[in-house]
């Protein structure tokens, strides 16, 4: 799909809707945090002998991934997301 590189959006910041950006966040940007109590637990149970603790998910990866969009607000210079994404092949943003 395409998307157009400024769209009018509601800004949480502001309160009212205002021009934003829209950036595409790269793949694997967000990271886990390694401090979390589960992630934790996770490596600890990931080192040494044994692997991984449950089945691995191979072979049964989704074709598509979820968008992380970002988008700045023009006045306050803020960056928020909304929702969280969707799936689709192919995305372009789009220059007008
Ligand atoms: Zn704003």
């Amino acid at each position: 799909m395409e998307m157009p590189q400024v769209v009018r959006k509601y800004c949480p910041f502001c309160k009212k809707h205002t021009e934003h950006k829209v950036r595409r966040e790269k793949v694997g940007a967000r990271s886990r945090r390694t401090l979390a109590h589960d992630q934790r637990r996770f490596l600890r149970k990931k080192a040494g002998y044994g692997g991984f603790p449950r089945p691995n998910p191979k072979g049964r990866e989704k074709p598509t991934r979820k968008l992380d969009l970002r988008y700045q607000c023009t006045e306050c210079k803020k960056e928020h997301i909304i929702g969280r994404g969707f799936r689709v092949k192919k995305f372009e943003l789009k220059k007008s």
